[in-house]
């Protein structure tokens, strides 16, 4: 399946709506993409930024260093056309395995929840890539995922809602980039799972009832997708207020922390 697809399905009829509610209208990941942003040197010029998606963190830049020269590479031309339109960005379309330029190109290349999706093969050609075409790099990637998996009704295939096909841990980012030495490691914590949830989550799906599939969601090996709501609500329901209650009591149980999502910085060696 061309892997474009599993984005222009996600972002829907709207990609606008679904931007914001992604990540837009949430602070905590705006922040997140904020201190990618800041990460990157003050003398660099030219800055790549793969996997940009509709190039959200290009616009930071473009607020934050107006003197900087930055462009997108982007794998689906719907988010492409959609940074350029909401952004003003520059992107181009294209593949993180053959990025289409010289060696040293730029000053800074970034990658910002990318490697995590890349399928065999494709993900170490993109890792020498990265490391090709600028001499520092700015990585991020969900640090120790467990990576959760739904089932597909139709085929019963296990997948990873959000396609992950990898996790990384302190040593696989510590080699991450070929002939670059990582400089700096920042992780970002999350509050933890309740415990035993996901054992009974394991066990609600032995029994036959596994989690549905986001809406977000296709299958990667038949293409299954849940049909679109039919009662013309484009956002999901607000929760009422007895759930507004639980939810509220249940924020307040303490939890242990655990790590989500790790940034590294590397220069070549
Ligand atoms: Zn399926």
């Amino acid at each position: 399946m061309d892997h474009s697809a599993y984005y222009d399905h996600a972002v829907g009829a709207d990609p606008v709506a679904e931007l914001r509610r992604r990540q837009l209208d949430e602070p905590r990941e705006m922040a997140r993409l904020q201190a990618v942003v800041d990460a990157v040197p003050a003398d660099a010029r030219r800055v790549l930024d793969v996997g940009c998606g509709a190039g959200i963190a290009l616009g930071l830049l473009a607020e934050r260093r107006p003197g900087v020269e930055a462009l997108g590479l982007e794998l689906s031309p719907r988010a492409a056309e959609t940074g350029r339109r909401l952004f003003g960005v520059s992107i181009v379309c294209g593949s993180a395995d053959a990025l289409p330029f010289e060696d040293d190109a730029f000053d800074v290349v970034l990658a910002t929840e990318l490697l995590e999706h890349l399928p065999h093969g494709v993900y170490d050609a993109a890792r020498a890539e990265l490391a090709r075409v600028a001499p520092r790099a700015i990585i991020t990637v969900p640090f120790r995922e467990q990576r959760p998996q739904v089932q597909c009704p139709a085929c019963g295939c296990r997948f990873h809602p959000f396609y992950h096909l990898r996790s990384f841990d302190d040593a696989a980012l510590a080699t991450l980039l070929p002939g670059m030495r990582r400089t700096a490691l920042d992780i970002t914590w999350t509050r933890g799972f309740f415990p035993g949830i996901r054992t009974a989550r394991r066990i609600k799906a032995a029994l036959g009832h596994p989690a549905p599939l986001p809406r977000t969601t296709l299958c990667p090996q038949c293409g299954y997708r849940r049909p679109p709501r039919t009662d013309g609500a484009a956002q999901p329901e607000a929760p009422g207020p007895a759930r507004r209650w639980v939810n509220g009591l249940m924020a307040r149980v303490p939890r242990p922390r655990r790590p989500r999502w790790a940034r590294a910085l590397y220069a070549r060696r």
